[in-house]
């Protein structure tokens, strides 16, 4: 295992931004793993775990301490209890997440169709519960193999044990930093329909004839790629809409009593979608950030020096070249207090901050 000194993480991140690791390592193996995580807790520096770095912001000053890049790789597939008729398949965690969405979708199987195109890694998909046009990777995880830092050993945790929510777990709350994932297992569905919950994803098929018949996984899949190239969300290369951390901040889950408020506060009533799932949801809802951000004075494009808010969506923050990440801070920052003067609502960042 080569431990290298003063590493660029720019390169490695979908930004383009942040300074350099003090050591950084590539762990192809759970033994590497191990191995670096001892490495870092013999010499008392802090671990971080990088996977396809779409999800970070980096500070200029980088990050003093043993950055591990999760490069473990291999998919199998298993068949799981007759009785539901799924299949199982183990992903390695530093698999490129849209190959596999890719491969699954090919090997004809339903649950993540509408999770093509968002970048990263499939170890990356548990940590922040991703979702995206209808689902989240919770309905789909069986199982998460990781290693603990903290006891030196792997461990399997259920999907129920994983403490999801939205754009939450227990990786990335509860015991933040304590685990590294190394292999995720999804439980799909051979030959299922579709989702086709989202307004967009409806519309994209909407003059659909007929005889044609549902669209096929595939047509889904490649429906949503094309929705999400239209708003800078997919990965081009030379696309400068899409040098960003996706949607920078998160939708705010209010009670639905707040709506009116809100309404008053916007002179409009403000769209919202279901909170999601679950008991701790109910009464509340979603309302996009996007909107809010949009009402309070920030259109499409708004710059601040280098930085600024994508052409093709609000909610996310674009590096337009040489940005600094004190500049997407400080063009966060005006539209976190625009938006908390107008609405009175506090938004949340939602990329990783490290080295700050
Ligand atoms: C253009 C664009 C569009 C996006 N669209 C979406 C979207 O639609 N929905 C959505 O949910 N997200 C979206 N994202 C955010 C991002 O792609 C996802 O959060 C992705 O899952 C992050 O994975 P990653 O491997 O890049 O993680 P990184 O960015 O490398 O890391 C993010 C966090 O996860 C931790 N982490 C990563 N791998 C591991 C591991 N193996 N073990 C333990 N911890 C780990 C890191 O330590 C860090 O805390 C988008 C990003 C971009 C740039």
């Amino acid at each position: 295992m080569l431990i290298m000194e003063n590493t660029a993480l720019a390169p490695f991140t979908t930004f383009g931004i942040g300074g350099p690791a003090r050591w950084f390592v590539e762990a192809a193996s759970e033994d590497d793993i191990a191995e670096a995580a001892g490495w870092a807790r013999e010499h008392g520096v802090e671990l971080f775990v990088l996977g396809g770095g779409s999800n970070l912001l980096i500070s200029d000053a980088g990050f003093d301490g043993l950055v591990l890049r999760v490069g473990l790789r291999g998919i199998e597939t298993a068949s799981a209890a007759e009785e539901t008729g799924q299949t199982i398949y183990h992903a390695a965690a530093g698999e490129d997440w849209d190959g596999f969405v890719e491969r699954v979708v090919q090997g004809g199987c339903a649950g993540i169709e509408c999770l093509a195109g968002i970048p990263g890694t499939v170890g990356g998909t548990p940590v922040q519960n991703v979702g995206a046009y209808g689902q989240e990777i919770a309905s789909v995880i069986e199982s998460v193999r990781a290693f603990d830092v903290e006891q030196h050993a792997f461990q399997e945790f259920t999907a129920a044990e994983c403490g999801f929510a939205y754009r939450r777990s227990r990786f990335n709350s509860s015991d933040h930093g304590r685990y590294i994932v190394t292999c995720v297992n999804y439980r799909l569905t051979p030959g299922g329909p579709p989702t086709l919950r989202y307004a967009d994803l409806q519309k994209a098929f909407a003059n659909r004839e007929a005889a044609e018949g549902t669209p096929t996984l595939a047509e889904v899949a490649a429906a949503v790629r094309r929705i999400r190239q239209t708003k800078g969300m997919l990965l081009v290369e030379g696309d400068p809409d899409c040098r960003s951390a996706g949607s920078f901040f998160k939708n705010p889950v209010v009670a639905e009593v707040e709506l009116k408020r809100i309404a008053a506060c916007g002179d409009k009533d403000p769209p919202r979608f279901p909170a999601g799932p679950g008991p701790e949801n109910a009464g509340r809802v979603k309302v996009p950030a996007a909107w809010l951000i949009e009402q309070a004075g920030f259109a499409k494009g708004y710059t601040l020096g280098a930085a600024a808010v994508s052409t093709r969506h609000t909610l996310a923050l674009i590096n337009r070249g040489g940005a600094s990440a004190q500049e997407i801070l400080a063009l966060a920052g005006q539209i976190s207090a625009a938006v908390e003067n107008r609405f009175g609502i506090q938004l949340e960042m939602e990329p990783v901050m490290v080295g700050f």
